[in-house]
């Protein structure tokens, strides 16, 4: 891939070949991206996870002594198993102006599109520069992006404003719910069933569990924050998974529960989580007057803060101006702005090609049209970073 210009659908090519599913490694990938990069003599930095079989990318393309604008997408895709597919998901296949393949959307697309307007401005005379942000293991909760961000945090300049491209239409987006995933395991003691009375049945200790979550649903549906962007203007728990019992004939002495919270802004999910370690204190409680080791227990697996970009942030006017939108929306789905955003006070705006329904589908795809779209937006973020005023008027 030499030359002065590398089209985004030749290079989308490459990376839906690398089948960087978030439990493999991504190196061949992101070797691939640093080679192109460094055969126009733009350095990257990796950083690796603890076992050196993924990396994250950042790598600056103009000057480095001033803070730009930073293109951010994630390298991992979710696995391919138990969907049926009618393409190959791991090679591109063009058909009626769609591009098919796992990624497309979710978000190879928007990667591909950045990296050719990388490669188109490494021949530009760049005032302010363009930084890449490459990540992994962000499906699995937005993982692998944490050390990247730790990096950042630690250097002399942040990004000035970041754009994440996760598949919106290419509508800007300025805020998501944040999740916050646990595991609530209730213990109980085990018996025959025949003397029932006797022992703590763990299931039971658990449906009382999603009694109380349920009640906190109804208490957060009616009474608290809302917002009307969302299509669930409130704060939503669930419970997705339900762990427990051996045979009919035994007292379950253990159950697993894993719930979410995923909540808006205005809402602490740590809040909502102390009402529920009291709620399950209480269960532990009642249940250890027939069995003392009897116990409730819950532990955070993983969490994100949401996003919620102002909508007078000049992040969200120079996005606009980019694309030409006059409106702005929300996403349901989370993405690594809310980190960048929180930990970084970078604003952030997402805006990428293609739609969320064909991401995480069999036979996902992006079209032409919308890459077209992603490659117009950078062409028009390229001539804002060759401003000698610099982002002046954003
Ligand atoms: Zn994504």
């Amino acid at each position: 891939m030499r030359g002065a210009n590398v089209d985004s659908v030749e290079i989308l090519e490459r990376l839906i070949e690398f089948p960087t599913v978030s439990q493999v490694s991504n190196l061949a990938l992101i070797d691939f991206v640093a080679e192109l990069l460094r055969d126009r003599g733009v350095a990257c930095e990796l950083v690796h996870d603890k076992d050196k079989q993924k990396a994250n990318l950042f790598a600056t393309i103009g000057p480095t002594d001033r803070p730009g604008v930073m293109l951010s997408g994630h390298t991992d895709v979710v696995p391919v198993d138990g969907q049926n597919w009618t393409v190959p998901p791991f090679a591109l296949t063009e058909d009626e102006g769609r591009l098919y393949g796992r990624g497309t959307a979710d978000m190879k697309g928007f990667i591909a599109c950045a990296l050719s307007a990388a490669l188109r401005a490494t021949s530009m005379d760049l005032r302010t520069p363009l930084h890449l942000a490459l990540s992994y293991d962000e499906e699995i909760g937005c993982m692998g992006v944490r050390s990247l961000i730790d990096v950042l945090e630690m250097a002399r300049i942040r990004p000035h404003l970041c754009i994440v491209g996760e598949p919106t239409g290419m509508a800007v987006a300025t805020g998501h719910k944040g999740k916050m995933a646990a595991r609530c395991t209730c213990t109980g003691r085990e018996g025959h069933s025949a003397l029932a009375p006797l022992a703590v049945n763990a299931i039971h200790m658990g449906v009382d569990f999603v009694g109380e979550l349920r009640a906190e649903q109804d208490r957060l549906a009616h009474h608290g924050a809302r917002d009307d962007d969302y299509d669930i203007p409130y704060t939503t728990v669930h419970v997705g998974k339900m762990n427990a019992g051996v045979a009919l004939n035994i007292v379950p002495n253990l159950c697993t529960l894993d719930f979410e919270i995923r909540n808006v802004a205005a809402d602490d999910p740590e809040m909502i989580l102390n009402r529920l370690r009291a709620a399950a204190g209480k269960i532990a409680k009642n249940a250890r007057e027939n069995a003392p080791e009897a116990a409730m227990e819950i532990d955070v697996t993983n969490a994100y803060p949401g996003l919620d970009v102002p909508l007078t942030s000049s992040a969200v006017a120079f996005v606009k101006s980019l694309t030409g939108a006059n409106s702005t929306i929300k996403v349901a789905f989370g993405t690594e702005g809310g980190l960048f955003n929180q930990r970084l006070s970078i604003p952030t705006v997402i805006c990428g090609p293609g739609f969320m329904a064909q991401g995480h589908k069999p036979d996902e795809f992006v079209s032409l049209e919308q890459l077209r779209r992603c490659d117009q937006m950078l062409d028009a973020l390229l001539a804002r970073l060759c401003d000698p005023r610099g982002l002046a008027g954003e």
